[in-house]
């Protein structure tokens, strides 16, 4: 007989609302197999369907919004 093939695991969605930022406490957004935090944009990887929420892990979203000048202005 053979064995039903086992879709790869995904990540539960239902589980996100107990998961949080771990540099910011924000709430994360799913986006593709990956975690988006829009707080501090960092994009955690799910990797066989677990979240890894390890800053070091965390890959850096590039500011897509150009011009904006990251530096505080002065009045
Ligand atoms: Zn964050």
């Amino acid at each position: 007989m053979l064995e039903k093939q086992l879709p790869p695991p995904v990540f539960d969605p239902a589980l996100l609302p107990q998961l949080a930022c771990p540099a910011c406490h924000s709430d994360l957004h799913l986006n593709a197999s990956r975690l988006i935090c829009a707080e501090c944009r960092r994009a955690y990887p799910v990797i066989d369907g677990i979240p890894v929420l390890i800053v070091e892990r965390a890959e850096n979203l590039v500011d897509q919004s150009k011009g904006e000048d990251p530096a505080p202005r002065n009045p």
